[in-house]
């Protein structure tokens, strides 16, 4: 049986097992799919560990970069992103891929948001908005702007969204995300003036499905999208690199419906 394991420091949400076996089962594979939760302290020890028993890993919060030196390579966006999600390891060689690349660019496509020659402001800087960078750029976004609650060069300040922002708003910060649902990461004045000027609203957050965010833009006849088919779209990605198979298109309409709550 072939083995696969997300691992992240606290993976309490996670949606990650049922959408894997939902795969397994359409693909008829003999095949597991498990969470561990890792320590901050023991995570070096313990993911090389595992990286030498499974035959591949997704890596979660807060991983995404401190798995890098574990690995024998990385795939281009991967290293682009600098970030990694998912781990290559049946070939003899731990190679590292971001599948939140193609998840997100999926998700845009899938709810009609446009991204392409807009002005696209991501929230947080971690490793989900490096990779969201990585796909904005790639669907020829005009302009990409990092805001941050210590804005390094090139980024700005949530105090600079007013005055700054149009376009694109892109949540990349778990600000509203279970069990804080009711928390928005604009605060709503700011959040208030900048929906005349916003062309869509995209949270990558999944749990809750809607978000305070996306449900306040959708009030006001924003076209928006919640972090699900992402979600199902990353996990698509990663099993046709661990089975280096082709998947069906169908299949992320079809397991989409099964995870809806
Ligand atoms: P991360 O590496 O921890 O980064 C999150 C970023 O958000 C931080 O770098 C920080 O940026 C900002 N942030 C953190 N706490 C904050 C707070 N209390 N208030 C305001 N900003 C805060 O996490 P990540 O991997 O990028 O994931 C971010 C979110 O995306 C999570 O909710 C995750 O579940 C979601 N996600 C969803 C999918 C999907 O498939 N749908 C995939 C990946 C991630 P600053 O310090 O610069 O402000």
């Amino acid at each position: 049986m072939k083995t696969y394991v997300l691992i992240g420091e606290k993976l309490g949400h996670s949606l990650s097992v049922p959408i894997h076996q939902a795969i397994f089962r359409r693909l008829e594979l003999d095949a597991s799919y498990r969470l561990q939760e890792i320590a901050a302290g023991q995570f070096e020890e313990v993911t090389a560990q595992l990286l030498r028993e499974v035959d591949g890993m997704n890596v979660t919060i807060p991983y995404k970069q401190r798995i890098l030196p574990l690995l024998d390579g990385l795939d281009p966006l991967a290293a682009q992103a600098g970030a990694v999600n998912t781990v290559v390891c049946h070939t003899g060689k731990l190679t590292g891929y971001n599948t939140d690349i193609f998840g997100f660019e999926t998700m845009l496509r899938m709810n009609r948001i446009q991204a392409a020659q807009e002005s696209c402001f991501i929230l947080g800087t971690g490793g989900a908005a490096r990779a969201v960078a990585v796909a904005l750029q790639d669907m020829g976004a005009q302009e990409i702007v990092f805001v941050s609650r210590h804005p390094q060069p090139g980024q700005i300040g949530y105090n600079e969204l007013r005055e700054r922002f149009h376009g694109l708003l892109i949540n990349c910060t778990p600000v509203g995300m279970y069990p804080h649902a009711g928390l928005c990461p604009v605060p709503d004045p700011v959040l208030q003036d900048m929906l005349p000027v916003m062309s869509g609203c995209v949270d990558l957050i999944y749990n809750p499905p809607e978000t305070e965010l996306t449900a306040r833009c959708r009030a006001s006849g924003i076209p928006v999208c919640s972090g699900l088919s992402m979600l199902v779209a990353q996990a698509l990605e990663a099993e046709r690199l661990w089975q280096n198979t082709e998947i069906p298109a169908e299949m992320i309409d079809d397991i989409l419906q099964e995870m809806i709550p």
